[in-house]
């Protein structure tokens, strides 16, 4: 069979939504389908939801995987997996994302609709920025970070690996020379107002953030 088939790992909320960006992404002959771990259906959204295990056994001369399941260590885990099992991923972008200039992004990106990514920024792999979120100039985003919607990024801000922020949050311009900084791990609760760095790990709220754990 000459066809490809195009696995989206995850049926479930942002699956869904990943599905008709995908569509857009492939061509007629190729088929789409869900892949779950704890699979409860046999068809979503008019697609068909398998194993892991008959995505590995069905027949098609070219399989790719896309991870759309927010949790970003649960996306490792599966990258994990398809480094075992030579299976590839591919990337998902949204046709009216905007991608400005000297952009540098690793593998395995799902960039979802009104996604602005400016100038001058580097994002490590499997990044996901959801609806209307926009990282600006000279940001420096590690790897398995995760942006819920609306995030407002702006420059000269280093977020390091497996970082999640939430809905609404806006994190303050950093300098060129001293960086606004949120470390690795780190979690931005939706509306949060980052004024200043955030430890790894830390979980913060509120205008301005302030930590969750430390009080
Ligand atoms: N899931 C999976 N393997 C895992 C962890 C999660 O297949 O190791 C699936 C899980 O069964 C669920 C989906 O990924 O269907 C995650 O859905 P959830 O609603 O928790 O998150 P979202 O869609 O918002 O990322």
């Amino acid at each position: 069979m000459n066809s490809k088939l195009f696995g989206i790992y995850g049926a479930s909320g942002f699956g869904r939504e990943v599905l008709p960006l995908v569509r857009n992404l492939i061509s007629n002959e190729d088929k789409i389908v869900f892949i779950d771990d704890n699979k409860t259906v046999e068809i979503l959204n008019n697609i068909q939801v398998l194993s892991f295990d008959e995505f590995l056994v069905s027949d098609f001369s070219e399989k790719k995987i896309t991870i759309a399941i927010a949790d970003s260590k649960t996306r490792e885990n599966i990258v994990n997996k398809l480094i075992e099992n030579n299976i590839d991923s591919f990337d998902v972008i949204a046709n009216n994302v905007i991608v400005m200039d000297d952009i540098n992004i690793d593998e395995g990106y799902i960039l979802t609709p009104h996604v602005t990514l400016t100038s001058n920024i580097s994002i490590g792999k499997y990044f996901h920025a959801n609806l209307y979120s926009y990282v600006a100039h000279d940001c420096v985003i590690g790897d398995y970070v995760t942006f819920a919607p609306s995030v407002k990024c702006n420059g000269n801000v280093h977020i390091e690996d497996h970082a999640y922020i939430g809905t609404g949050a806006i994190i303050k311009q950093g300098k060129p020379n001293k960086p606004l900084i949120i470390g690795k791990g780190a979690v931005v609760g939706m509306g949060a107002v980052v004024t200043k760095n955030v430890k790894a790990g830390d979980v913060v709220f509120g205008n301005p953030a302030k930590s969750l754990k430390r009080g």
